[in-house]
């Protein structure tokens, strides 16, 4: 019939196989890339914003690929997730970010002994048995207390609520790492999970902080908020700051930390480490 010709003529779609051999070629690309150490980490501060003292940064991944230039991760981590490389690049990321870690802590501002790295875990590495040994090794190998790590994940990682996921979290609380749930509230949150989970930081999604200013009654939803992430007895880590009036309505209503491109944009190892230079606190 009509309708079966169409079918078939689908499966021979030209697009489609091009985006598919695209899409195999980046997959090798990627784990090449991975092995000849293309990946590359950028660090972001985050701030305390009582005080402005740095307290931390955060490890961004790219690809600075040799034809293309730098790709960010937008553009590969998904490929990564659903390609199963994703467990070998955040192994990578971990290690690197850790052997960072080390590296600084020679340094007047990051020698800090609560400065902390943050690095994004997958929703793969819950789901993977090996994983709690990977970052407790890691960390002894640099000789690093488990708390000057701290784990991000999103809410739709965290909340896969199956068995081995939460063998895994409640693994990684007891070895003393910190996790944090990122970008809270882009999804279709359930609030209740917050007092459930072993986490002790809630990080906001952006979009919450990008519209203050634009519309008077937004200061009081982030307040309530706020409030939630408090009660739960969790901190909040409010990322997108990018004005010094968003850094200032959020300190005034006492959010804890702060992250944002007002603050500092991430950089390569060589450009963090003279800003941080500069700066002892923001
Ligand atoms: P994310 O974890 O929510 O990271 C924050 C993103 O917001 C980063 O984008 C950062 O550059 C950007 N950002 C920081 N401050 C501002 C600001 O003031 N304004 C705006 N508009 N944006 C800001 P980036 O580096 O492109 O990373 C995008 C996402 O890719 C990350 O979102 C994270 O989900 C993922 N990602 C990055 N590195 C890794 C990694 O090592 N492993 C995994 N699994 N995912 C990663
Ligand atoms: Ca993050
Ligand atoms: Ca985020
Ligand atoms: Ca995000």
């Amino acid at each position: 019939s009509k309708n079966e010709g169409r079918n078939k003529l689908k499966v021979f779609d030209p697009a489609t196989l091009h985006a598919q051999l695209l899409q195999r070629q980046i997959v090798g690309e990627l784990r090449e890339a991975i092995r000849a150490d293309q990946l590359v980490l950028y660090y972001q501060p985050i701030v305390e914003l009582s005080t402005g003292r740095i307290e931390g940064c955060e490890a961004l991944v790219r690809w600075n690929h040799p034809v293309h230039g730098l790709i960010m991760p937008d553009q590969f981590i998904p490929i990564a997730e659903a390609t199963g490389l994703i467990a070998e690049l955040g192994r990578w990321v971990l290690r690197t970010a850790v052997r960072q870690l080390r590296r600084w802590r020679d340094h007047p501002v990051t020698a800090q002994q609560d400065f902390s790295m943050r690095i994004n875990a997958s929703a793969a590495d819950l789901q993977s048995l090996e994983f709690v040994d990977a970052v407790s090794a890691a960390l002894a190998e640099e000789h690093l207390a488990p708390d000057s790590l701290v784990l991000e994940l999103t809410e739709s990682a965290i909340i896969q609520n199956n068995e081995l996921d939460r063998y895994t979290l409640a693994s990684l609380h007891r070895l003393g790492v910190g996790l944090e749930i990122d970008d809270f509230g882009a999804g279709y949150s359930s609030m209740g999970y917050l007092r459930k989970l072993p986490v002790d930081r809630v990080k906001v999604d952006r979009q919450f902080v990008k519209d203050l200013g634009k519309d008077p009654s937004q200061l009081g939803f982030l307040a309530a908020i706020q409030h939630v992430i408090h009660s739960c007895g969790l901190e909040g880590v409010w990322e997108g700051i990018e004005t010094a009036e968003q850094a200032e309505a959020l300190r005034s209503i006492g959010c804890a930390s702060g992250q944002g491109y007002y603050f500092g944009r991430p950089l390569p190892e060589a450009e963090f480490t003279e800003q941080l230079s500069r700066l002892r606190t923001w």
